[in-house]
């Protein structure tokens, strides 16, 4: 039989430029909370061209999926500011965090999702303007995926294990 701890996973979030610009991040942060997700972590950080390219390419491998044109946008877009990162823990969160952040492109992303209720860009648009399309929220895409981001963002003593009262109702 599976163990209920088999279950628990943590993703890594990172609260883009747009959204620590446009004053929104304390809204994007309910939406992750409300669902019973813990924050483990969270810092303001604003990482160099290096971590980009190793969260992005490295792990992500983007040049691969999207082309080198996009690739280079999009970091150029996530170097405009401070973000925020964190560490999001609860049954199956990897998955959850996706599901609740919404499909990559804006203009596809349904209402409901973060990406659908904040931003409308579509890809078309953002090639054309020669940006990286300004999407909120970046969140891990599968767990392998999450462990390689968590390590690279944040140190051991950073992550906290603590007791969150809606477990109790939650797990
Ligand atoms: P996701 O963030 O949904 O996992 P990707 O890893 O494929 O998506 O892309 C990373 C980020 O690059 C996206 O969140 C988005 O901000 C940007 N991006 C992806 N594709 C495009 C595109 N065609 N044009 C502009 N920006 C893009």
């Amino acid at each position: 039989m599976a163990n209920k701890e088999d279950f628990i996973q943590r993703s890594l979030v990172v609260l883009k430029p747009d959204t620590v610009q446009r004053g929104i991040v304390g809204e994007i942060i309910q939406r992750f909370e409300r669902v019973g997700l813990k924050i483990v972590a969270m810092k303001m950080v604003m990482p160099d061209e290096k971590l980009y390219r190793m969260h992005y390419e490295d792990i992500g491998q983007m040049i691969t999926r999207r082309g080198e044109q996009v690739f280079r946008y999009n970091v150029e877009y996530m170097m405009t500011g401070p973000v925020i990162a964190m560490v999001l823990e609860g049954i199956e969160a990897v998955p959850l965090v996706r599901k609740i952040v919404g499909p990559t492109e804006p203009k596809s992303a349904e209402m409901g999702t973060i990406r659908g209720d904040f931003s409308h860009m579509s890809f078309g648009y953002s090639d054309a303007k020669g940006v990286g399309v300004p999407n909120l929220v970046h969140a891990s895409g599968n767990p392998e995926e999450a462990k390689k981001e968590i390590d690279l963002w944040f140190n051991a003593n950073e992550l906290y294990d603590y007791s969150d009262l809606r477990e109790k109702y939650t797990r």
